[in-house]
Order: C-alpha cells, then structure tokens, then sequence
C-alpha cells in the first residue's frame, strides 16, 4: 500500500493549527496556522518540509473561508493524495475512551460536552464542520485530549464532594494532554527497550499547559489536571492548583465577580503571576540570570510544584521504569529538569549534567546519572499520534 496523508487539525476559537502528516516521512510535508480568523488581520502562515515558508493575507476568512484557501496548499504538499483528516478535541467527557469516527451523533456528543470546555469544544467543532463540508468524501476522526485518561480508576478521578453533582452534572477529574503523555510513553518504551504493555511510567509534559501523569502498562493511572486545564501545576498564566475557598475569599474580601476570578486564575497567574514579567520560560530563565526576583521565585515555585506532583503521582506506580520530560520546556530546559529532579532525590533521581544539557531543540534520550533510575527527555508529536490514530480507524 502507497503511504497515506493525514490532515490534522486543530482549531481554536481564532485559529487552526494544522500538519500534514505523511506515513513515509517523520517530517511533515507541511504545517502552519492560520490566526486572527474572522477579523480584518487573519492571515495563514505555513512552511514546507524544505524549510520554505510563506503566508497569505486572508481578510475577514472565518474557520471555513480559511480551511477552503488551504485547500490547495494541502492538495499541492499531499500529491493530490489525501486520506483522511484527524481533528484534535479538547474534551471528550466520559462519552469517549478512544479516538472516534466522525458522523452526526459524534458531532452531537460533542456539542453536548461543551459545558466542559465551552472555550474548546465550540472551536474544535467550528473545524470539524467547516473540514467536513469541504472535505465531504474523506474520513474524519476526531481524537480527544481526555480519552487516554478514561482508565484512570475511580478513586484517582472522584472529587470529595456530593456524589450528585459526579452523577448527576459530571464533576470528576478528566484530565489534559493525554494524546502527549501516550506518544512520549509508547516512545519512551521503545527507547528503553521494553514493551509498553509492561512497562511504568512517571511524565511531566511541560509547556505553556502543564500536566503530569503515571502510566502504567500503557494505560493511565493518574494526572494532574482535572475537570479543567486548571488543575495541578502552575502553568504559562495558569495558577495550577489553589485553596478552593480563594473564590469566596476574594468575592468576599475585594467583591470580585466569578468572571473576574476566572480570568485572573487562567490568564494573569502562573508563571506569569509570579514573576510579574513573562509566562515564557525562556524570557524568564534570561531574567534569572540577571537576578530578577520575580523569575528566580516563579522558576523555583514551578519547578517544586513539579517535583512535588510527580511524587504523588508515584502513588499510582507499583515500580518505576523511567521519568519523561516532554514539552516545550520540558523538552528544552536543563535549568527545571535539574531542579525538579533534585526536588525527586527520595526517589533515588540524579541526572548526568552533560546527558542533561544535550537534550535540548527536538535531542532527546537518557539524562540520569550512571546507576541511577532512567530519566528520558522525549520531544512530544501530538500530531503525529492524531495522525495514526486517524490511520488506524480508515477502512482497509
Ligand atoms: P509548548 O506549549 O509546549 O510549545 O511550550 C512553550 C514553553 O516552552 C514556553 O514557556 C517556552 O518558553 C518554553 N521553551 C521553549 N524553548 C525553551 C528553551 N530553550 N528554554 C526554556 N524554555 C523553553
């Protein structure tokens, strides 16, 4: 069989992400965003696997107008030979355990999940319908940030509180990133030469979201993140993980409005927040070296939430075969490895300085010092397993 192309994307409320992703090639033919949809500004920047890059001003394009002036870019990169599309969704709630074909009840299931993530779901579904529409004979999967989770046991997703409101309006633990923390861990068996089905992971994906998760044979056991992204670590501009009663105490205290919590808990904190200058780790790493306080404080903060995180989640593990690092930080940051492994010395972590300073820009592989339990850092590709997650459900 020739090698197949899938188109992913993923869509946000104004914008869409997208790769084309070829079977036969670990570099993608073509990726790019297009952004600032449905305003004057919107305009697609995309970039070929020579390296060639290009944009195209497009005007007032909304989700559709903008996937239709793609159309014979992907055409063009794809040889005319597209086999299907997979579409990146943010929360499948408890309806799906695994990436799905799209029809009309998928659609709905969807659309009837969006209380959840009513920032993500509606962009998500915006993507699916305009794909659909212009792209009517072709497979389309949709493959859902929370899926991996679902195997988490129910002691790791309750909330302690009235069962009514699990029962009767969802309010458990879903969890994030779990199309990251499957890729990294299945290419954290192969690197380590076991099998995925025996094998017991500790992951820290690190990026502008941060999450942490124990996967054990393959399966997850437990994350960070919960009935919303914000849960757990400090992140980009999110808190991560508060005293519950901060919401009452401010509307009490300085009269703030649910909308004004929100906003300041998603957008103004984290990283951010605390440093009082960036929510980008590379800004704040330069600050610390200068001696900012607010970033040395914020790198220290996050990188001990971190640690501390990944310890619990020790609790889901019944032996550890490796700690993973992934994500733009993770993936890049010898400065927070370091700190959260020597945050992890209980656990008997030390890293190899040099291993760890290597791995940096897409350089993955083994950190740990000689003799010391592994610790990989494994670029994340979360289009890639959109992409082989959409293979595996085209007819034969
Ligand atoms: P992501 O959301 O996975 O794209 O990750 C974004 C985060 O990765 C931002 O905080 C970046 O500052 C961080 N990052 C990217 N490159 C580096 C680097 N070389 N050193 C430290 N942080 C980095």
């Amino acid at each position: 069989m020739p090698a197949r192309n899938i188109l992913v994307v993923n869509c946000g409320s104004s914008s869409i992400k997208f790769a084309l992703v070829s079977e036969a090639h670990s570099q993608f033919p073509l990726s790019g965003l297009a952004e600032r949809l449905s305003t004057q500004d919107a305009v697609i920047h995309w970039q070929c696997s020579d390296q060639r890059q290009d944009s195209m001003l497009v005007s007032g394009a909304d989700h559709r107008a903008a996937l239709s002036q793609l159309l014979p870019i992907v055409n063009g990169a794809a040889g005319g030979e597209l086999h299907g599309i997979g579409h990146r969704v943010v929360h499948g709630g408890e309806l799906f355990t695994t990436a799905t074909l799209i029809d009309a009840r998928v659609v709905q299931a969807i659309q009837a999940t969006a209380p959840l993530a009513p920032l993500h779901n509606p962009a998500n579904l915006q993507g699916i319908e305009a794909a659909m529409k212009l792209f009517p004979n072709l497979p389309h999967v949709a493959v859902f940030d929370t899926a991996f989770h679902q195997t988490l046991p129910e002691h790791a997703y309750r909330y302690a509180v009235p069962e009514t409101l699990y029962h009767q309006h969802g309010v458990r633990r879903y969890g994030f990133h779990g199309t990251s923390h499957r890729y990294v861990s299945r290419r954290a068996a192969e690197m380590a030469g076991l099998s995925v089905g025996d094998s017991s992971w500790l992951c820290a994906h690190l990026g502008n979201g941060c999450s942490t998760c124990a996967i054990v044979d393959g399966h997850s056991r437990d994350t960070s993140m919960g009935l919303t992204p914000l849960e757990g670590l400090v992140m980009g501009t999110r808190s991560g993980d508060i005293d519950p009663n901060l919401h009452g105490h401010l509307a009490r205290t300085l009269g703030w409005s649910l909308e004004r919590i929100d906003r300041m808990l998603n957008n103004d904190s984290g990283l951010l927040g605390l440093s009082g200058l960036s929510n980008d780790m590379r800004t704040l790493e330069q600050a610390r070296e200068k001696g900012h306080a607010g970033a040395t404080l914020a790198i220290e903060v996050f990188c001990y939430r971190v640690a501390k995180s990944l310890a619990a989640m020790g609790c889901a593990l019944q032996r550890l075969d490796g700690l993973i690092f992934t994500g733009g930080i993770g993936e890049n940051s010898p400065l927070v490895r370091h700190k959260t492994v020597t945050h992890l010395r209980l656990f008997g972590l030390a890293l190899d300085c040099e291993a760890n300073a290597r791995c940096v820009r897409g350089v993955g592989g083994p950190i740990q010092a000689y003799g010391h339990p592994r610790v990989l850092v494994v670029p994340t590709n979360e289009e890639r397993q959109i992409a082989l997650d959409t293979l595996a459900l085209l007819p034969a």
